[in-house]
């Protein structure tokens, strides 16, 4: 049987934001317990809440929205690697020596997977460097996800590592919970909601086991 682990972060009011996005809200519409016939809730979020994807129309205006991104991008083989705790800005050498090399989808495990179980957001979250974000568009990477809220440095002058990914068309996943995982070589099944013309969109995202 293969095993299955569940990526994506529960949404809650509780639920870490990124700062200056849209906080969380799930507020009752109808309840039961009230004498409604029905549970029906509202629900007010960003479309980078959570664990979410980032279409490439996220950095730049006319390119493709998240409800057009093909289906075989988003589910395939997909490698989870492990960067030490003393790396923050990950570069092209701490992704050969994770063993990055030939992976199409990649995700990355960092010290950032300790920072969920932290109540407020961090700034000092590992992030992917301009080079790093070059090597593996170089290496025909189709998809590279994060265990935090951003793949960017916080506060960077430039959004590199964006602009590089989406502008080669290589899709961001953000938010991962790869506590849980360990590395290794699986499938990908990454579902973003069909959010018509939007620039990204939370998503439920699963790694199944490989068969031996
Ligand atoms: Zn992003």
């Amino acid at each position: 049987m293969p095993e299955y682990f569940d990526l994506s972060l529960p949404i809650t009011d509780e639920l870490i934001t990124y700062p200056g996005d849209p906080e969380v809200r799930l507020q009752p519409h109808a309840r039961i317990a009230a004498g409604d016939d029905v549970n029906v809730t509202t629900l007010s979020l960003g479309s980078h809440t959570g664990t979410h994807i980032d279409a490439p129309r996220h950095f730049i205006d006319g390119a493709r929205t998240v409800d057009a991104l093909p289906l075989e991008w988003l589910i395939g083989p997909a490698r989870v690697v492990e960067l030490p705790p003393t790396v923050r800005a990950i570069g092209p050498e701490d992704l050969r020596a994770a063993g990055s090399e030939g992976a199409q989808r990649l995700l990355l495990r960092t010290r950032n997977s300790r920072l969920w179980a932290e109540s407020g957001f961090r700034e000092d979250f590992a992030y992917l460097t301009g080079a790093a974000a070059t090597h593996l568009v170089a290496e025909g990477v189709k998809l590279v996800g994060i265990d935090y809220l951003s793949i960017e440095q916080f506060d960077a002058q430039q959004p590199v590592a964006h602009r590089t990914l989406l502008g080669a068309e290589v899709i961001i996943v953000e938010g991962l919970d790869l506590r849980a995982v360990p590395a290794g070589d699986y499938e990908l099944i990454c579902l973003p909601l069909r959010l018509a013309g939007l620039d990204g969109a939370p998503a439920r995202v699963v790694l199944r086991s490989m068969a031996p």
